[in-house]
C-alpha cells in the first residue's frame, strides 16, 4: 500500500471518513503506480526520481500573447489548476482563517513552514498526529518549504559545505539542517510537495559568491534525491543563481537533468524589486522543463504575480493577503485601501462592489473601520477572508484568460484598474 493512503485508513486497515467541513469528499481520492486517474482516465507512471508516480502535470494551452500556462496539477490530495496562489499558513494555521474559510475562497493547495513546525511543536508530534493534514484538519495538498528561506535569513548562523548550524531561537540550542535533516523533517511532516534544500543567496551578492553558492545547492539537491524517501510525496528542486542570468541557466539545466516533478525558482523577493524580479523569470524560466510545474517562491504582490504568470510561472506563495488583512490593508480592483482612515468611518459600501465573498456580501467598510479602531479580532477574519478571495479570484479569471488566449491584455486592463488609486 502506498503511503498516501494513510489518510485514509487506519491502522488496521478500516477506511477513515474524511472530516467535515473542509474538502468536499468528491474532491478527495487516492491512487496507485500504473492505474487511471478517476476523472481524467490519466495513466499515472514511475517518474525516474522515483518519487512522484503520484503526480501529473498536464500542461492545457499555452497563451499566444505571452508566456502564460494554463495547467492541472493531480495530487493524490486533489487537482490544482494553474497557475494558482497558496496562502501560507506557517505554523500549520491559516492566520486568522479556519480550513473551511480558506476552502471557501478557492484556495485549494496551502503551505506550511518547515522551519517553523521543526521548532514548534516539532516534526515527530505531527508525524504522531497522522501528519500536516490530519493534524491541521486541510484535507487538500499541502506543500511545504525546505527551511531554507528562514534559515539563510536567520541574522546568526554558520554555514557549512554540509548545511547550516543556528540557534534556536527560544531555548538557545544548537540546531543543524541539512539537506538530509531537511528531507527527514519533510517527510515526517507529510506535505504533498516538498522542497529541496537550497543556499537562498541573499540580494546583493556578487557574482563570485552566487556561483559558489549554487555548486552547494546542486550538491544538496542530489542529496535531498538520495534521502527523500517517500513517494507519495513530490520533491521539487530550486534553481538559484541571484541576478546572474548564466548562473540561473546553469543551474536551472543541472538540475532538469536530475529530473525532479516539479521546479522553484527560489532567491526572488528578497529585496531586489519587481524589475529585478521579472527579469530573473525571464531568463530563468525558458531552461525549464515544459512538462513540470514552476513555482516561484514567495510572490508576492497581484501586480508581481500577473507579471510572472506572463512569464510562464504556474505557482506562488506569499504571506501578503493575511499579514496585509492585519494591518487594515485590504486589496480592490482598483488598489489597496487601509481600512483605519478616517474616510472610511460613514463608508457603508462593501469592502469591494465587485467581490462576492462572505465578507463583502455582509459587512462594510464603515463596520470593519470600526472594527479595527475597536481591536477587535473579527477585523483580521473578515479582512483576511477578504484578501485571500481577492487573490484565488485573480488567479481564477487569470486562467480563463489563459484559455482564451487573451493573458496580456487582462493583465493590462487589471493593471490599468489596479493602479489608478493605489493608497
Ligand atoms: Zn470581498
Amino acid at each position: 500500500m502506498v503511503e498516501s493512503e494513510s489518510a485514509h485508513f487506519d491502522k488496521k486497515g478500516k477506511t477513515k471518513t474524511p472530516r467535515q467541513g473542509t474538502v468536499a469528499p468528491d474532491r478527495l481520492f487516492c491512487y496507485k503506480e500504473n492505474t487511471a486517474h478517476p476523472a481524467t482516465g490519466i495513466l499515472f507512471h514511475q517518474c525516474p526520481s522515483g518519487s512522484a508516480a503520484m503526480f501529473q502535470y498536464t500542461l492545457i494551452n499555452k497563451d499566444p500573447s505571452c508566456q502564460a500556462r494554463r495547467g492541472r496539477l493531480e495530487t493524490p490530495r486533489g487537482v490544482i489548476e494553474t497557475p494558482t496562489f497558496m496562502p501560507v499558513g506557517t505554523h500549520a494555521a491559516m492566520k486568522a482563517m479556519t480550513p473551511a474559510q480558506v476552502e471557501e475562497t478557492g484556495s485549494r493547495i496551502i503551505l506550511a513552514n518547515t522551519y517553523h513546525l521543526h521548532l514548534k511543536p516539532g516534526e515527530e508530534l505531527v508525524r504522531k498526529a497522522g501528519g500536516l493534514h490530519s493534524f491541521m484538519a486541510w484535507q487538500g495538498p499541502i506543500l511545504t518549504d525546505s527551511g531554507g528561506f528562514q534559515v539563510f535569513s536567520l541574522p546568526k548562523k554558520k554555514i557549512t559545505e554540509d548545511g547550516v548550524f543556528f540557534r534556536h531561537e527560544v531555548t538557545g540550542e544548537e540546531i543543524f539542517i541539512g539537506p538530509k535533516e531537511a528531507m527527514a523533517i519533510q517527510n515526517a511532516l507529510g506535505a504533498d510537495i516538498i522542497m529541496a534544500f537550497d543556499e537562498c543567496i541573499p540580494f546583493p551578492a556578487t557574482a563570485d559568491y552566487a556561483a559558489r553558492s549554487i555548486r552547494k545547492t546542486l550538491r544538496w539537491a542530489e542529496a535531498c534525491l538520495q534521502s527523500h524517501q517517500r513517494r507519495d510525496q513530490a520533491l521539487f528542486a530550486i534553481v538559484q543563481g541571484g541576478i546572474y542570468p548564466d548562473l540561473r541557466r546553469n543551474c536551472a539545466e543541472e538540475l532538469t537533468a536530475m529530473d525532479f516533478p516539479g521546479y522553484a525558482i527560489g532567491g526572488v523577493s528578497v529585496g531586489e524589486g519587481l524589475e529585478l524580479l521579472k527579469q530573473v523569470v525571464e531568463y530563468t524560466a525558458p531552461f525549464l522543463p515544459e512538462n513540470k510545474p514552476r513555482y516561484l517562491m514567495g510572490v508576492g504582490l497581484p501586480e508581481d504575480i500577473l507579471e510572472s504568470v506572463a512569464r510562464g510561472i504556474d505557482m506562488f506563495d506569499c504571506v501578503i493577503p493575511t499579514r496585509y488583512a492585519r494591518s487594515a490593508t485590504l486589496f480592490t480592483r482598483v488598489g489597496r485601501i487601509r481600512l483605519t482612515k478616517r474616510n472610511y468611518r460613514r463608508d457603508f459600501y462593501p469592502v469591494d462592489h465587485s467581490c462576492d465573498c462572505y465578507c463583502c456580501r455582509n459587512f462594510t467598510r464603515a463596520y470593519l473601520h470600526h472594527l479595527y479602531n475597536a481591536n477587535e479580532i473579527l477585523s483580521a477574519i473578515l479582512a483576511a477572508i477578504h484578501n485571500v478571495h481577492f487573490y484565488q479570484t485573480l488567479m481564477k479569471e487569470s486562467r480563463e484568460a489563459i484559455e482564451q488566449g487573451r493573458f496580456r491584455s487582462f493583465k493590462e486592463e487589471f493593471l490599468a484598474g489596479y493602479n489608478r488609486a493605489e493608497s
